[in-house]
């Protein structure tokens, strides 16, 4: 985050000396003592000659507030002040050889100056450095961002300046911690969990579960190791798909798509799943049996009175899976330590189901395991599955897709299909809940 702020400042600094049409000195020309190199801005930085890099950025975390005084020949003095009294003052200039010719010249100011007025992009570390609201573009409003924390009408704040009226979540991509609009992190959830065909008005219930999935975490407390509030894990929170791996995925129709996502994100904005005052525990799968599931039945949760058993309209969705009982011996072994003979893979029943059809647990031999475990440990898409033996082997037919808690965005489909709104598809999944404004539970 220091490393944002530093470059906020010297953007704007270099920004200032353009605009005042300071002369353009060669950096050839100035003692190196002076000079300090970011590295992750490109730039360098001229401060007080005996002030190393490390004091000077230290004094601009202390107490009081910081204004652009003047501008000078070699740079601008900035004074920070604390109860308008003037404490310290720097002298300062900022030169950023970009074009890459060797010297600091009014040519570099221009490429900054086209770069924020969007003419030019850069490319990598240098694109993010000076993305000073992290909305992803490198335009004017960063300019003025840095323009009024400079002249104290913003403060310097220990991370990127928000756009107004914008909520941020900080997300866990690939184990990094990133700051993002929570409307972004929700498009970008709602692409990775639904395909974008969907109706719009499936696509719609699902931006308010990807977005009530995050308030919840935030509301309860839950981080991530790395501080965020969410990863992009689906296993874990939910997945998520970065803007690159979307066009990736999409190529060609990466507009289409995008646009039908950020619509569903953008009329429900702000909406999360509310129950008696609080945001809701969200789970969502991708097809249901026939019925969904409680999720005291799936998950080791207390039983929540709007994640019970509800019909799902879905077209049944079968998928088969055959296991050799040598493959069969292999996963028992690796998921619960158990080599069942042949017979005894014979002879394998099924305990119990709950009123839904999902298995509870199955016997094998002698050994009780859950219905839960027993899908994962072979790979089945869901707990509601039979089995036949053809020969030595395993033939599993498994209905469905999935946990079986919470809404089921194949029926979400198929109601959205027979024209129900994304509204009256979560009324219907998540009973006795209401939507509600997600602004209040972020920090
Ligand atoms: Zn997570």
């Amino acid at each position: 985050m220091r490393g944002i702020r530093r470059v906020c400042l010297l953007l704007a600094l270099l920004l200032t000396l353009a605009c005042l049409r300071v002369p353009a000195k060669a950096a050839s020309g100035i003692s190196s003592e002076v000079y300090g190199f970011l590295p992750e801005a490109g730039f360098l930085g001229l401060v007080a000659p005996g002030t190393t890099e490390e004091a000077f950025f230290a004094a601009l975390q202390g107490e009081g507030e910081f204004s652009l005084s003047s501008g000078v020949a070699t740079g601008s003095v900035l004074t920070r002040s604390v109860d308008g009294q003037a404490q310290e003052s720097w002298t300062l200039a900022v030169l950023a050889d970009l074009n890459g010719d060797g010297v600091f010249s009014v040519s570099d100011m221009l490429m900054v100056k086209s770069l924020l007025l969007g003419l030019l992009t850069f490319d990598g570390a240098q694109k993010k450095a000076g993305d000073v609201n992290g909305d992803g573009a490198v335009t004017i409003t960063d300019f003025l961002q840095m323009k009024s924390c400079l002249l104290g009408l913003s403060s310097l704040v220990p991370r990127p300046l928000e756009a107004k009226d914008e909520l941020y979540i900080t997300v866990s991509v690939s184990g990094e911690a990133v700051r993002m609009p929570l409307e972004t992190y929700v498009a970008l959830c709602v692409a990775a969990e639904m395909p974008a065909s969907y109706p719009l008005e499936a696509l719609k219930a699902q931006a308010v579960c990807a977005r009530s999935v995050a308030l919840y975490r935030i509301h309860t407390g839950v981080t991530h190791a790395n501080g965020a509030a969410v990863c992009d894990n689906s296993g874990h929170c939910q997945a998520m798909r970065t803007e690159e791996k979307l066009r990736e995925t999409w190529g060609r129709d990466y507009d289409k798509y995008w646009g039908i996502v950020t619509r569903a994100v953008e009329e429900t904005k702000g909406q999360i799943l509310m129950f008696e005052d609080s945001p809701a525990q969200v789970f969502y799968f991708s097809s249901a049996n026939g019925m969904t599931e409680n999720v005291e039945k799936v998950f080791t949760e207390k039983p929540r009175p709007y994640l019970v058993s509800v019909p799902s309209p879905e077209e049944p969705d079968l998928s088969t899976v055959t296991l050799t009982f040598d493959e069969f011996r292999e996963n028992m072994k690796i998921k619960f330590d158990l080599e069942p003979t042949d017979e005894e893979i014979r002879a394998m029943e099924v305990v119990s189901r709950t009123e839904s059809d999902r298995v509870i647990s199955v016997r094998v031999a002698g050994v009780e395991v859950s219905g839960v475990a027993f899908r994962h440990g072979n790979g089945l898409r869901s707990t509601d599955f039979t089995w036949e033996i053809v020969d030595n082997t395993l033939v599993f037919t498994v209905y469905g897709f999935g946990h079986g808690v919470g809404m089921s965005q194949k029926g979400a489909r198929a109601m959205a299909l027979e024209g129900s709104t994304g509204t009256e598809i979560l009324a219907h999944y998540y009973p006795g809940t209401t939507l509600g404004d997600c602004e209040a539970y972020l920090p």
